[in-house]
């Protein structure tokens, strides 16, 4: 089982796992921890992440981002028409109703649906994370903002079964900041005590959320959340924008808005600028060249202008703040800390702010950015049967309350009553009991629309079915059980009453109505597949092309530098003329062909380029041969004659097979001078006269022959007995060591060593299995 947990931010998305040393953010293929949330679809393959990121500008019409807040949300939903104007790719809808996005894709129009896109992406981040952890992935907890509804929720579920994870909570993104936070404090209060109550607040590109929460030791009870869905780092920006397309348009006549590629460099130079202005309070720079009609604009501001035209979001920032406050019906005084994270909380205005409100100085103990990663992997390790994590139980709130309405005989009319009110614990489960002749219906709504940011309060409809009278004809009794899963998502679920009528993805799915839903995801995972065979097709082919390529640069310069000796004058002149007319092919009818056509040219390349660099390499290495050669050679020549000496070592060698030594070593000495001779008259640009396998060869040929008889040992002489096992005792040294194990420094060091490496970020008690 894998132990991952996937930030889905609307701009970055962080992946952390678990392993045996305790939570560690992972980096893609980049080396970076950040992979930009971004899918952009070229006329043969798809990248996605950082790759996708790169295309924005080139790709504009094409390359989507920004769509998190599309999930469960129909086209004419408003937050989605409002978005529509100010993206740059197209959005359209399905024949659900549902969002799509509208891509041009392999050289055919495509409407693909927000999951698919999600999906794409948390293909790119499982992959990262099965880079990282060297195996496959599939069990995970995915983050989601703590003001999402139902819909929203259901539709991320979707997306990670589309990528064929495996979902084991939606957690709410504050709420897996606080576990970060909490699971590592080893003073929390007792439980019987008073608890430790934090404000955690994040700013992210898209949402403002603001929760409190109340720990103890071994716990965590979120008490409220709050929030602004539509304010972000991204609206910071939008300010800027709309600032300098005014500017540039009364000092270049310049109507920004009208060019997608120049409006998305803005956006690119204005967020740069924002993130600059955190830093600097003086005037900064915003240039842009060639932006539009091949003009470079130029503009620049200061923090304090700045935070001026940003009055207006600055005053959001409040509200939540104050609302929590209302809702936990805390005081200021009440607070231990107040904890901030995401990326936009970083400009100064915001942190003073919400540190202004709370009368303190604001915490920054967490990472402002892989937070909500690294709690959602210690949910996940806490979840897994693999990873023993200290005993922490974790509280969730209902953000909205939840009623259900229904038709009552009895009452004449509609009844209605409120299942799960607000801030209600979560996961939690109700019975109901309701006295029934016959079939019913219940109905499950948010009750506030007010503060939903989402247009539809419809939870959904569930029909409980198979109801009949007892038999005397009085009404039977009818137990239903309502419940907020560990998703946050809502469902209705009694023994084998009930049927769905509006299908959910609870955690208890009614089999006759999620059949359909279910075919429909296993033609979006089919699709998928494809996408992605279709991805590493044309990765191959561009690395086929570029080999020619890298081939074409790299033979150019070593015809004039390394291989220079090795080609003769007119097959260098030859090969130089074919690398030419490759690289200009590659920028002609070659820029865009298939696979094998590479291959093919690389291979044609390769039969002029193969044998210059094989006399180099031969050239390279004969000398290295020929010497070792002479050392076997010598070595032999010097046994031979200590023979002849007799040396008392080789007298016990056989005559006749040492004057086959001597000659053996006298032939080979003959071949060895003779190639060298032949080799000097050689040019190098020539086929050598003698090629390395070949005088390897006759050194192990030499190596056969003589050393069998040179090698061979004195007969034995019998040593007395008690003189052998003195001389044994020290050489063999086994026992020695033998009886070392139970030692008591052995023991020593291997107690130490364990509490060492336990220290550092190791997950509190956790142990693999
Ligand atoms: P969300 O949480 O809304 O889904 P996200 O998780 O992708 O979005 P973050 O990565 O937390 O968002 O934050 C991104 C935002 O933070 C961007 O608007 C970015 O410009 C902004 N940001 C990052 N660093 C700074 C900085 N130093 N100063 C100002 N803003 C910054
Ligand atoms: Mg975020």
């Amino acid at each position: 089982m894998s132990v991952v947990g996937i930030d889905v931010g609307f701009q970055s998305c962080y992946v952390a796992v678990a392993r045996a040393g305790g939570i560690e953010t992972v980096a893609n293929e980049y080396s970076d921890r950040n992979t930009p949330a971004c899918v952009s679809f070229g006329p043969r393959n798809r990248s996605i992440g950082a790759a996708a990121k790169g295309q924005v500008v080139t790709n504009c019409k094409n390359t989507v981002q920004g769509f998190k807040r599309f999930h469960g949300r129909a086209f004419s939903d408003p937050y989605v028409q409002s978005a529509k104007s100010s993206l740059v790719y197209d959005l359209a809808q399905l024949p659900s109703g549902s969002t799509g996005i509208k891509v041009m894709y392999m050289e055919e129009e495509k409407v693909f649906s927000i999951e698919q896109v999600t999906a794409m992406l948390l293909t790119k981040l499982k992959e990262t994370a099965e880079t990282a952890m060297k195996k496959p992935v599939a069990d995970c907890v995915i983050s989601v903002p703590s003001f999402y509804t139902d819909a929203e929720r259901r539709s991320v579920i979707d997306a990670a079964q589309i990528a064929g994870l495996n979902c084991l909570r939606l957690m709410n993104e504050t709420t897996a900041v606080t576990l970060a936070y909490g699971i590592y404090k080893q003073d929390l209060p007792a439980p019987e005590e008073k608890p430790r109550n934090v404000v955690f607040v994040d700013l992210g590109h898209s949402g403002y959320q603001v929760s409190i929460c109340a720990f103890n030791k071994g716990k965590l009870k979120m008490l409220a959340s709050a929030s602004d869905a539509a304010l972000g780092g991204k609206d910071f920006d939008e300010v800027l924008v709309n600032h300098f397309c005014e500017e540039f348009g009364k000092k270049y006549k310049l109507d920004v808005k009208t060019k997608p590629r120049a409006l998305v460099r803005l956006y690119q130079e204005c967020e740069k600028l924002k993130k600059l202005m955190s830093a600097n309070s003086s005037d900064l720079p915003l240039n842009i060249e060639c932006f539009m009609n091949d003009i470079d604009v130029t503009g620049k501001l200061n923090r304090g202008h700045f935070e001026e035209m940003c009055a207006g979001l600055l005053a959001k920032v409040e509200a939540p703040l104050r609302s929590v406050m209302e809702q936990a019906k805390l005081k200021k005084e009440d607070l231990y800390a107040v904890e901030i994270v995401g990326g936009a909380s970083r400009i100064p205005a915001v942190k003073e702010r919400v540190s202004k409100f709370f009368g303190k100085e604001l915490s920054m103990t967490l990472n402002a950015d892989e937070a909500v990663a690294r709690g959602c992997a210690l949910q996940c390790a806490i979840l897994s049967p693999a990873f023993k994590v200290r005993e922490f139980s974790i509280t969730d709130v209902v953000p909205y309350p939840i009623s259900l309405k229904w038709n009552s005989a009895a009452e004449e009319g509609l009844s209605d009553c409120e299942v799960f009110p607000k801030n209600h614990a979560a996961p939690f489960s109700k019975v109901l009991t309701f006295y029934r002749r016959e079939p019913f219906s219940l109905e499950a709504y948010y009750n506030n629309p007010k503060e939903l940011p989402y247009p539809d309060p419809t939870i959904g409809q569930f029909m409980v079915q198979k109801v009949v009278p007892q038999a005397n004809g009085e009404s039977s009794k009818v137990k239903v059980k309502v419940r907020v899963n560990v998703h946050g998502v809502f469902s209705v679920s009694s023994a084998s009453l009930v049927e769905v009528l509006k299908p959910t993805e609870g955690e208890e799915p009614m089999e006759t109505d999620l059949a359909g839903k279910e075919d429909e995801v296993c033609v979006l995972c089919f699709g998928s597949g494809k996408m992605i065979m279709q991805d590493k097709l044309e990765k191959e082919r561009n690395d086929a092309k570029n080999n020619v390529e890298e081939y074409v640069y790299d033979m150019r310069d070593k015809l004039h530098g390394l291989l220079e000796k090795f080609v003769s004058e007119s097959d260098r002149d030859t090969f130089s003329l074919r690398l030419e007319d490759t690289e200009n092919w590659l920028y002609e009818d070659g820029e865009d062909q298939q696979k094998q056509v590479y291959i093919d040219k690389l291979a044609e390349l390769k039969k002029l380029g193969q044998p210059i660099q094989e006399r180099y390499n031969e050239a390279e290495e004969r000398p290295k041969a020929f010497d070792e050669l002479g050392k076997h050679i010598q070595q032999f020549m010097k046994i031979v004659e200590a023979y002849k000496t007799k040396e008392e070592q080789y007298e016990h060698l056989d005559e006749l097979e040492m004057l086959k030594v001597d000659k053996q070593v006298n032939d080979a000495m003959i071949w060895m001078n003779s190639k060298m001779n032949a080799q000097s008259k050689h040019n190098l640009n020539q086929e050598p006269a003698v090629k390395v396998r070949e005088i390897q060869a006759k050194t192990k040929e030499l190596d056969s022959a003589c050393n069998p008889i040179v090698s061979k040992s004195k007969p034995k002489v019998e040593v007395p007995k008690d003189e052998k096992a003195e001389q044994n005792g020290p050489v063999n040294g086994q026992e020695g060591t033998e009886a070392q194990p139970g030692s008591p420094e052995k023991g020593a060091a291997g107690g130490t060593a364990a509490p060492e490496s336990a220290e550092g970020n190791k997950l509190p008690e956790m142990d693999i299995d």
